[in-house]
């Protein structure tokens, strides 16, 4: 036997992007957004701690775009002793455009 009655229950209705705190609801296809999160677990740093970022569309490529910006940034200074000039010059370039 079916019991039917009328539940209030709680849905999410939008996400705003933890960055620039816009909407990422998007007219034609609702929610759109990226999810950056982290559980770290025993003998981390952060043992127990959890975290987890929305992110628009805009603000996930920008982060995406500074996570290689860092990259470069870490080849350079690790390798960069080892690297000859030209290869220096050609990353860079590579990074600029
Ligand atoms: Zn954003």
């Amino acid at each position: 036997m079916k019991i039917i009655e009328r539940v209030e229950i709680e849905a999410v209705t939008d996400v705003k992007c933890d960055v620039c705190r816009r909407s990422t609801r998007s007219e034609i296809d609702g929610l759109q957004f990226a999810t950056l999160q982290a559980h770290w677990g025993f003998g981390t740093k952060h043992d127990g701690e959890r975290y987890e970022l929305h992110l628009c569309e805009n603000c996930f490529f920008g982060t995406m775009l500074m996570l290689s910006f860092g990259r470069l940034v870490i080849v350079i200074v690790h390798r960069g002793p080892r690297m000859g000039v030209g290869a220096r010059v050609a990353v860079t370039r590579a990074w600029a455009r």
